[in-house]
């Protein structure tokens, strides 16, 4: 399979490699330590961003003016209703430079530009429904404690909150985080992937325009190691919103713990979808080949794990390859393609050699197996290995590219089994016209969203995380902006004191 990337989009992607700034206290600014950093597109092959990056010199001023803007600044003190405001604003700020936001994403993370376009609509909604939520915020009151007392719990917002984001959605995912911990009153620190930073930078452009205070969100730019652990471990931070991979997740909450920061955590995910012989077949192949060719698998919701029932399993792939096969590849820049680029060579070579050593394992590539040469940038045929057993590697471990695993089954307690026995629990599928099959699966499997007869559907209503090694609490849903708050208890006495401690 061979790919051609024609020159006039390699020309429109290297129109001008911006150059992007760091946000702090409302000014933007290269880092102290003078680090600088680029994005080669993984569509191209050619610069198309540069950064100013941090260090940790940069993080503790943004740390600074985050605290600052916190105890000090207007945000926190003001009406939800003008805090509600700014997040409209931005939400329609957003809509007004869509086509430029998608087009960032596009070329820097390698996702089609027709997708970006959808992400970054689905990110302004998401804007919307904090700012709805910021005003529905509310604690309780006890009058049932006796005459003399009366008990109200507040939700003060956290404080100054470390957000730090993956490079697969770069503007949804910040999206997911930033306007309920503004809603609530927070201030913050964001720090994007280092690979795809350009639309986070324009964000705060935007948050600017909107009439956001200066210091409540700083923008740092740069690596893990040289930002994010700092982000980390800071004394002025106190609670940490992440979604990144497992293993960096891990150290991440270790980390927070040595001053016993609130943690969120969104990771990765090996994703089921279980096909029974009653489902609508048509409709189940169309959502397995998007599951786990949507984004290029570059995805946590990726449904890379195909659980068949056996009497249906040959033709349920003959039928996924012919759909498979219709699946456009190719440059992000184009309207036509359906799927992109693959964010590294080094992430390409990752996803080759999880399909090599799921061969040697025994295996069998039934569909793709190898990457597309295309000229210029890195790009990975769609791919579907089959006779895969759950002990394998390529059944467990998240691979976070094109590459479907498929597992058999002859009976429903052995599909829940197999769809068990990872250690993640993100997201499941169940396909059946059965309502008994649907409800015993979607109740059995242990993950933080189960798809019924459909795959991969989010709203901002309903509340998106994991279990097990998948993640730590939930984004989105009524409980958004709640989960950026601290509980606060003050008991009012009322009269003269009802119980001396010394005899009186
Ligand atoms: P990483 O975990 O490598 O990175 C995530 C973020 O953490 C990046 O900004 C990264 O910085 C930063 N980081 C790296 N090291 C540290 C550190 N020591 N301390 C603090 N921050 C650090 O994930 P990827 O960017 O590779 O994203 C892919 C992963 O994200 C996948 O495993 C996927 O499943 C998961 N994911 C989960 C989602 C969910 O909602 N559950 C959604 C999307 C992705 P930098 O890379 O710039 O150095």
């Amino acid at each position: 399979m061979t790919l051609t990337i024609d020159s006039a989009s390699l020309i429109e992607a290297k129109s001008g490699p911006r150059r992007w700034q760091m946000l702090i206290d409302g000014k933007w600014t290269d880092g102290e330590v003078g680090l600088e950093g680029e994005r080669v597109s993984p569509g191209h092959g050619i610069v198309v961003s540069r950064y100013a990056f941090g260090s940790e010199a940069d993080v503790n001023r943004a740390a600074i003016a985050a605290r600052r803007a916190f105890h000090r600044g207007p945000w926190p003190r003001m009406k939800a209703s003008e805090r509600a405001a700014v997040l409209l604003k931005t939400a329609d700020l957003i809509d007004s430079r869509r086509e430029e936001i998608a087009r960032l994403d596009a070329i820097e993370s390698g996702k089609p530009i027709r997708q970006a376009r959808g992400e970054i609509a689905g990110a302004a909604d998401i804007w919307r429904y904090a700012a709805s939520l910021a005003r529905t915020l509310h604690g309780e009151s006890y009058a049932n404690l006796g005459d003399h007392m009366l008990g109200v719990v507040l939700r003060e917002p956290v404080g100054v909150v470390s957000i730090i984001t993956p490079w697969n959605f770069p503007f949804l995912i910040v999206a997911q985080k930033l306007p309920f911990a503004l809603a609530a009153g927070c201030t913050a620190i964001v720090k994007p992937s280092e690979m795809t930073s350009a639309s986070t930078v324009l964000l705060g452009e935007l948050l600017m325009q909107a009439g956001l205070p200066d210091g409540v969100c700083n923008i740092v730019l740069g690596t893990g190691p040289e930002v994010g652990q700092h982000m980390v471990q800071h004394p002025s931070v106190d609670m940490i919103s992440f979604t990144g991979s497992t293993r960096v997740g891990k150290a991440t909450v270790a980390a927070a713990a040595q001053t016993l920061k609130k943690v969120s955590m969104e990771l990765g995910g090996k994703n089921a979808q279980i096909v029974f012989p009653d489902a609508d077949l048509e409709a189940a192949v169309d959502a397995a080949v998007f599951g786990a060719f949507f984004n290029a698998g570059e995805c946590c919701n990726a449904g890379s794990r195909l659980i068949i029932h056996e009497a249906i399993a040959k033709d349920f792939l003959a039928a996924f390859a012919e759909r498979a096969a219709k699946v456009r590849v190719g440059d992000p820049l184009d309207e036509a393609s359906d799927v992109g680029a693959i964010i590294t060579p080094a992430h390409l070579a990752k996803i080759g050699n999880a399909v090599t050593d799921a061969a040697a394992d025994g295996a069998s590539v039934f569909l793709g197996g190898a990457e597309i040469q295309s000229g210029a940038g890195q790009y990975m045929a769609p791919t579907v290995m089959s006779g895969v057993k759950p002990e394998m590697a390529i059944a467990r471990d998240e691979v976070f590219g094109p590459v479907l695993s498929v597992l058999e089954f002859d009976r429903i307690e052995e599909a829940i089994h197999l769809a068990e026995s990872t250690d993640y629990g993100l997201s499941a599928g169940v396909w059946s016209r059965d309502l008994d099959t649907a409800v015993t699966v979607a109740r059995a499997v242990r993950t933080g969203t189960v798809w019924v007869n459909t795959f991969m559907d989010g709203y901002p209503e309903l509340p998106f995380g994991g279990m097990k090694q998948s993640g730590l609490g939930r984004e989105l849903g009524k409980n958004a902006v709640e989960d950026y708050s601290e509980a606060k208890t003050i008991q009012f006495h009322r009269g003269p004191r009802t119980a001396w401690w010394v005899g009186n």
